[in-house]
Formats: C-alpha cells, sequence, structure tokens
C-alpha cells in the first residue's frame, strides 16, 4: 500500500509520520522546531531521510503544514506571528532540494482541519470549521466537503477575528482578536490580573488549580469561554456549519472551558442554527495536523494537481 509522509511545524514542535491511504499512522515522531530556517531545513533533510527508511514501500508525496499565512500564488508563508523565520522565505526551492517526491505546502491548521475531516470527528460531515486554541488560535474551514483556503489562500483565519474591539494588540497588526482573548497566554494572564499578583505562570498551572478549586483559575477560564462563545456563534450565523471541532493544547481544560463556551454560544447564536451544529472537542488532536498533511498530498497527488 502505497504510504505518505506529513510534517506538521509549530513555534515549539514540529511533529511529522507515515500514513497510509486510509490516514492511518504507521509511524509519528517529533523533534524541538530550530528558530532559524537554515537549521529547519538541516533538520527537515534528516528526519525525511529518516522516515524514507522506516517505510518498507515507497513514500509517494509528502505535506507540510507550516504555521502563517501560505500565498497559493506565491507558495511561500507571508507572514508568520509564531515563526517568523518563514516570513517571505521561498520554501519550494528549499524543499525541493531536500524531498525528491512530489510535494504540498499549506497552513498547518488547514491540514489539521483536513486531517480532522478524513481521518479524524469531522470524517463523513460535509462542512466543518477546526479551531485549535494553544499558544495561539488557528482554524480551518471545510466547505461542501472540500477544504476552503479562498482566492488567496487565506481563508480561514478565525483566530484573528476581532471578539472584543478594545482588546490588547494582537501580533497580526489587529486588536482584541480571538487569539488574543483566548490563547494560553491570555488564560494565564486573566488569572495573574484576578489574583492580582505578578507571576510567571502557564495556562497548564492556572488548569491545575482551577481543579482544585481555586475560583480565580476557573474565572480564568470562564473569561475566555465568553469570547470563545461570541467567535462561534458568529462562526454558526456565518456559515451553519455541522459541526465545529475544538482542539489545541488549552482543550485539555474542556470542562472549564467548554460549558460556558456553549451557554454564550446558544446566547448569541439563531437558535435554529445552533441546534443544526454539533460543537464537539476534536478527536485526533496533536496528531491531526500531520495526518492531514499526508492526506493532502494524498489527493493533490490522485487529482494530478
Ligand atoms: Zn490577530
Amino acid at each position: 500500500m502505497p504510504l505518505y509522509a506529513g510534517f506538521d511545524l509549530g513555534g515549539t514542535q514540529l511533529k511529522y509520520g507515515l500514513v497510509d491511504e486510509r490516514g492511518r499512522m504507521l509511524y509519528k515522531e517529533k523533534a524541538s522546531s530550530p528558530a532559524a530556517i537554515e537549521d529547519l531545513l538541516r533538520l527537515l533533510k534528516n528526519l525525511w531521510e529518516d522516515i524514507k527508511s522506516k517505510g518498507k514501500t515507497e513514500v509517494k508525496a509528502v505535506g507540510f503544514g507550516f504555521p502563517g499565512i501560505f500565498s497559493l500564488s506565491e507558495q511561500k508563508i507571508l507572514q508568520s506571528p509564531n515563526y517568523p523565520s518563514l516570513d517571505n522565505f521561498d520554501l519550494l526551492p528549499a524543499l525541493s532540494r531536500i524531498i525528491e517526491v512530489p510535494f504540498w505546502v499549506d497552513n498547518d491548521a488547514n491540514m489539521a482541519a483536513y486531517g480532522e475531516f478524513k481521518a479524524g470527528g469531522g470524517k463523513g460531515v460535509q462542512s466543518l470549521v477546526l479551531l485549535t486554541i494553544g499558544t495561539g488560535v488557528g482554524s480551518g474551514i471545510i466547505l461542501e466537503g472540500k477544504l476552503w483556503q479562498g482566492k488567496c489562500g487565506f481563508a480561514g483565519e478565525l483566530g484573528h477575528l476581532t471578539v472584543n474591539p478594545k482588546g490588547e494588540r494582537c501580533r497580526c497588526g489587529g486588536q482584541g482578536c480571538l487569539e488574543t482573548e483566548v490563547s494560553a497566554l491570555k488564560i494565564a494572564k486573566n488569572y495573574t490580573l484576578l489574583k492580582k499578583i505578578e507571576m510567571d505562570i502557564s495556562a497548564e498551572e492556572v488548569f491545575r488549580r482551577a481543579r482544585k478549586g481555586d475560583e480565580a483559575a476557573q474565572q480564568a477560564f470562564a473569561q475566555a469561554s465568553y469570547y470563545l462563545g461570541i467567535a462561534l456563534a458568529a462562526t454558526i450565523n456565518f456559515l451553519n456549519p455541522d459541526k465545529i471541532l475544538l482542539g489545541g493544547g488549552v482543550m485539555s481544560a474542556e470542562d472549564y472551558l467548554l460549558p460556558l463556551t456553549l451557554e454564550e454560544t446558544r446566547r448569541r447564536a439563531y437558535k435554529a442554527s445552533f441546534e443544526c451544529c454539533s460543537i464537539e472537542r476534536a478527536s485526533i488532536g496533536n496528531d491531526a495536523g500531520l495526518i492531514g498533511a499526508a492526506l493532502w498530498a494524498k489527493e493533490q497527488v490522485k487529482s494530478g494537481q
């Protein structure tokens, strides 16, 4: 059976692996993401050799999910707030010196949405929105059974939907984006503001404190839920999707995030549209990006793109 490789580049980790035609994972591994582009290319070259040695049959194609705004016409990441060394870098020539089989690049959240659609919680639906909430907020949209890339490739940036017009400045240049209001960093900041203390704390630690009954920690998640609910209601009224899947590290705190988010969404969306849409936790989570990238490459080979 032919195999496909997928790479999912994040701000801290590079996940990679091999999947078969049905999206079943045969091998997966991860490495630390180097900040400099030359180091990233050197790492990709080594990992590609490693992947090839794992597959008993030939790897037919490779998919890459990179963070940032990916231009379809220029085949470059134009702007990557979480991985600045990718900005405007000529990816294709550099990757073609490393990868000798056909390969495709797209935005990491688009690839994760495609992974959930083909092999995860979105299987069998026609329209799907995936939101990944972690250090940043990524999203990808499937419409009528196809990845919705938009005219230039920039669609599905729900992380940069304004949900709080008077909120903080965002790295994208906007203000009060969904990303600035619900990211792991903001949840940690909510907590320190509520406690009126200055401390270096992670969202994971805020989650641990919430579980122990710390009311400020629970409130830190509740504040994020309010803004997440605003974004989901807008998404539901705008697209009327079959399903919205929520993934990313912050969703580990589902119990403190999801019920209030659903309440806020229900309050703001059309009742019929809300009831028509299922909002769930993403099912393949951290692997969605690499599975999606590999299956995206498979799809492009088949359609002769
Ligand atoms: Zn933004």
